[in-house]
């Protein structure tokens, strides 16, 4: 298939735009052959404009319809074939097994919204029925649900070009609610962004949404993002990337001139503490499971963990040893882009200038335009405490065991810590008892907890949290992965002595849906 290079706006192609570019193939350094076309101004006010008329529509379409939609969306995503795994590991030097299984994830989580949205109780249904002989005042019928927000401006992510990209987790929650979408391309991967975006404008057309609840539009973030955000049309923006996009994009989503909500997950150092116990029983075989944690997708997930605490490791000169070997047996890779590849020997170099900073272990070396080698570092708890950039993330395969001196320096650390995606705790059950201080302190710092286990490999399900503290994410209070990411792009809105025939469907009395619905106070189906 042709790459056109154009923005997809409703259902038609556009170009209208002087400038272009071309994806680069981080494994060679190769120019990709099809030039991307820049968004104009104009052209993203077309988009703008579709997206709010479409929103008057598609806010109205039926829980069945839209998981229709989200279902059409994952089989023609599905169609595209081998094509798009090329793309994308062209595109991204991901290898193709990977694309695979994160195509999977991807129509996989669309069809757990279609799931969600057929089961329907998801609108959080509430309804006080009135008491007109309440005394001294009577009640009138209050009934709430959730609403959508209005059209989302999405940004795909550079190291899920599929799963947090055009048809990603933000665009799926996003029509899920009842929003319509337009995604910033990510300028790494524009080619297989455009095969997704078309498969979504098949969707849309074959469904019989209105034009514009979908559009994509390629070009620079701070230009044609940046307008983007501050478009009055868009109502909510999700972004995954880096913490200095993130804030740019929140600052601008601040100073409209009405406000709107930014969820930006912009980066985590994961922090895993293994207790003295089970470091004694298990050290080995979680030394080895680490450095796989840390060097999964050459540590370009948000979960990688950068940072593995414990106490007093000269105790433990077996696992310290165990945990060299296992990094100096790890290979690196090839990074998304020569701009990330940049960003971590920056971060390593910047580790490097503190002295109490030192290299325990470095990974093999690998072949490629943008390739990096894993780096395993260690200092002392005391030096994170002077130098808070030691316990910022490095994207990529690096990771820093700090050491503690016993409980007290331990709990001192963690105390001290900012927000994260996750924390991991890694103990016997005796020890995990006698350290709950130390997780109730965690539960404060991150969104996801883990008990001997690692945080890479996030399940997409109902009870994910993906999300944390500032400044893993700009809004601790909702998750990223999971159905719980619906939320992000709705309102309550309460319906007061509503004659019948005027409420929703799901606040009807008789149920007409047959959802859970809290009903004075009692989940009933009733
Ligand atoms: P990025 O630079 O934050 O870019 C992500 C998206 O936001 C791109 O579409 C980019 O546009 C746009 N953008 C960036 N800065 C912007 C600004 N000031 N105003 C408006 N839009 C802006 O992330 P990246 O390119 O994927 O990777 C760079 C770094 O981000 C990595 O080295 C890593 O540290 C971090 N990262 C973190 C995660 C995570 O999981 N949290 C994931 C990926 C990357 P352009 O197309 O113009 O670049």
């Amino acid at each position: 298939m042709q790459l056109q290079g154009k923005q997809l706006i409703g259902s038609s192609l556009s170009a209208e735009g002087k400038e272009s570019f071309q994806s680069l193939n981080p494994a060679t350094g190769e120019k990709m052959p099809t030039q991307f076309i820049h968004a104009t101004k104009d052209e993203l006010e077309k988009a703008c404009e579709l997206a709010r008329k479409a929103f008057a529509v598609y806010r109205k379409k039926s829980g069945a319809e839209k998981a229709a939609f989200l279902e059409k969306i994952a089989e023609e995503i599905e169609n595209t074939g081998d094509v798009l795994v090329q793309t994308a590991c062209a595109e991204t030097g991901l290898p193709a097994g990977r694309i695979q299984g994160e195509r999977g994830r991807t129509t996989g989580q669309l069809r757990l919204f279609a799931q969600l949205l057929r089961e329907g109780s998801w609108v959080n249904a509430r309804i006080e029925t009135a008491l007109p002989d309440r005394q001294p005042l009577p009640r009138t019928d209050i009934r709430m649900m959730d609403r959508p927000l209005g059209p989302v401006g999405v940004f795909g992510a550079s190291n899920f070009p599929l799963a947090f990209s055009v048809a990603g987790g933000d665009t799926a929650s996003a029509l899920a609610a009842g929003c319509p979408v337009i995604v910033k391309a990510h300028s790494a991967h524009p080619g297989t962004s455009e095969l997704v975006g078309t498969a979504i404008q098949k969707a849309a057309a074959s469904s019989g949404m209105p034009e514009g609840v979908f559009s994509m539009l390629h070009g620079s973030g701070s230009v044609i993002g940046a307008a983007l955000v501050q478009h009055p049309a868009i109502k909510a923006i999700g972004f995954t990337g880096s913490y200095q996009g993130g804030m740019a994009l929140f600052h601008l989503a601040a100073n409209r001139r009405e406000p709107i909500p930014v969820y930006a997950e912009m980066g985590s150092t994961n922090p895993v503490f293994i207790l003295p116990g089970i470091m004694k029983e298990k050290g080995n075989e979680i030394a080895q499971q680490f450095a796989a944690s840390v060097t999964l997708g050459v540590g370009q997930f948000c979960t990688n963990p950068g940072m593995l605490v414990a106490e007093n490791t000269d105790s433990y000169p077996d696992f310290v040893s165990s945990l060299e070997s296992n990094f100096r047996n790890a290979s690196g890779g090839v990074m998304l882009t020569k701009g990330i590849q940049s960003a971590y020997q920056k971060g390593v170099a910047h580790h490097l200038e503190d002295t109490e900073v030192s290299i325990l272990a470095e990974g093999k070396a690998s072949e490629g335009f943008s390739a990096v080698k894993p780096v395993l570092f260690h200092t002392k708890a005391q030096a994170i405490a002077d130098n808070a950039a030691l316990s910022e993330e490095i994207f990529g395969p690096a990771s820093v065991v700090v050491e503690a001196e016993n409980k007290a320096a331990l709990l001192h650390m963690a105390a001290q810590l900012e927000g994260h995606l996750t924390a991991t705790v890694h103990g016997n059950p005796d020890e995990l008892e006698a350290y709950a201080d130390l997780i109730e302190l965690l539960e404060q710092k991150v969104g996801r907890l883990i008990i001997n286990g690692f945080p890479t490999g996030v399940e997409v399900c109902h009870a994910m949290m993906h999300g944390g503290p500032f400044p893993a994410s700009s809004d601790s209070r909702s998750t990223s992965v999971g159905t719980a990411a619906i939320y992000r792009f709705t309102r309550p809105v309460s319906y007061q002595n509503f004659p019948e025939p005027l409420l929703p469907d799901e606040l009807k009395t008789a149920n007409p849906l047959n959802i859970w619905r809290l009903l004075n106070g009692e989940f009933q189906k009733a």
